[in-house]
């Protein structure tokens, strides 16, 4: 493979792993904790650094070190690594960036765990957190601190889709505290829509779990970065810190969903935008939030920062009280009533009650999180058929 190759071409080929006298198309699942050495010396050597090798899986293993090099090749980054879950990717790469007595500053819309994590959980170790609207600069700088180690954001915003200027937040961050990190959860974007790395990021974390894996059966997280801090991340944060290893099946699970990565997210963005225009018609609809939508107030900054489409999921609000929007959602037939997103099935939940009930109704607030907000994760199906499952259900309860 060329150097320059394109997107779809990498996300295929990248990080081949060679069996010589074999030579599978497909990687085998190296279903091992640990590798033999052929003498005491060669394990020390492996030990010591002086010889490249595997050695133990929570070290590394070649399906996890295949799916690092692509999805560090698809983010623009030096290196990648994986890990057990997202969580497990947020928390290796913040226990390595972060000591007692820094200060992590991030914006207030955040993943229901992440804001745990960060408020309930790092807060205990004697970390400073600030939660600031990452879309107003003036906020974000008023709030940086001498000790200012880690900015940290997600865009588009889980759930409310909030847009937030990468470029602008790393230019910020970087001019004003020249040591702080830049973290971007760029879950909900995926590689195809967006590279925070080439707008300045230092490192992007991935819940793998959503549309890098993109079919609903594996639990896993990424990071990408710098190789210097990739490797403390591995070698302490992964190794020492978190122990969140993802499994070998998971990684080829991760890898076998990566070469499709391009044309399902690029579905996923056609039908997204399909629906949030049939919904945006919808008299039973009070307001949709779709960054591909006019409607949406960083719409410009939307066409600038993401390419080839706006994501897969909607948030929406209806002309009804709580009662009656459960009612429309219990009766969807094939949207299904779960959390996770970016599967090939149109996924729907409730983000006040589900997957941001970790936040007290102050910080709702404070995010701008509505009680009555409706996430869909649209899916790979037919998109009238959606649209047709949404529209009697909304009819049934407009009567
Ligand atoms: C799901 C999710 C996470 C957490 O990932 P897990 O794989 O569930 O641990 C983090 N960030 C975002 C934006 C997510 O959607």
């Amino acid at each position: 493979m060329e150097k320059n190759s394109g997107f779809a071409t990498r996300q295929i080929h990248v990080g081949k792993v060679d069996i010589p006298g074999i030579a599978p198309l497909a990687t085998p699942i190296f279903q091992t904790s640990t590798f033999e050495f052929d003498s005491t010396a060669q394990g020390a050597r492996r030990f010591s650094g002086e010889e490249n090798g595997y050695i133990y899986t929570r070290l590394g293993n070649p399906n996890i070190a295949k799916i690092s090099e692509k999805l560090a090749s698809l983010e623009n980054a030096e290196a990648g690594m994986a890990m057990g879950s997202g969580m497990g990717a947020i928390t290796t790469v913040m226990w390595t960036a972060l000591h007692a007595g820094d200060h992590l500053l991030a914006d207030d819309a955040l993943y229901g765990c992440t804001f745990s994590y960060f408020t309930h959980g790092l807060t205990r170790y004697g970390v400073e957190v600030t939660l600031v609207n990452f879309e107003d600069l003036d906020a974000v700088k008023a709030a940086i601190r001498p000790n200012t180690k880690v900015f940290y954001f997600e865009t588009p915003t889980n759930p409310n889709l909030k847009l937030i200027d990468i470029e602008a937040v790393a230019k910020l961050a970087h001019e004003n505290c020249p040591d702080a990190k830049v973290i971007v959860d760029n879950t909900f974007a995926t590689p195809y829509l967006q590279k925070p790395i080439e707008l300045g990021a230092d490192v992007v974390i991935h819940s793998a779990t959503k549309y890098l894996n993109g079919h609903g059966d594996v639990i896993a997280g990424m990071a990408v970065g710098k190789a210097d801090f990739i490797t403390e991340c591995s070698m302490f944060g992964l190794k020492d810190m978190t122990g969140a290893v993802l499994g070998p099946f998971e990684a080829y699970l991760i890898d076998r969903g990566l070469k499709t990565l391009d044309i399902r997210v690029q579905k996923h963005c056609d039908n997204a935008m399909k629906i949030a225009r049939f919904l945006e018609g919808h008299p039973m609809v009070k307001r949709v939030i779709y960054p591909g939508l006019e409607s949406h107030p960083r719409h410009e900054l939307a066409k600038r920062q993401m390419k080839n489409g706006f994501g897969g999921i909607i948030t929406f609000e209806l002309n009804c009280d709580r009662e009656r929007s459960a009612e429309f959602v219990n009766s969807l037939n094939l949207c299904t009533i779960a959390v996770s997103l970016g599967d090939a099935e149109t996924l729907i939940e409730h983000p006040a009650t589900m997957t941001h009930s970790t936040y007290t109704p102050e910080a709702l607030e404070q995010a701008k999180i509505g009680e009555s907000m409706l996430r869909l994760s649209v899916g790979l199906e037919d998109a009238d058929d959606i649209i047709r499952d949404l529209d009697e259900c909304l009819n049934r309860i407009e009567k």
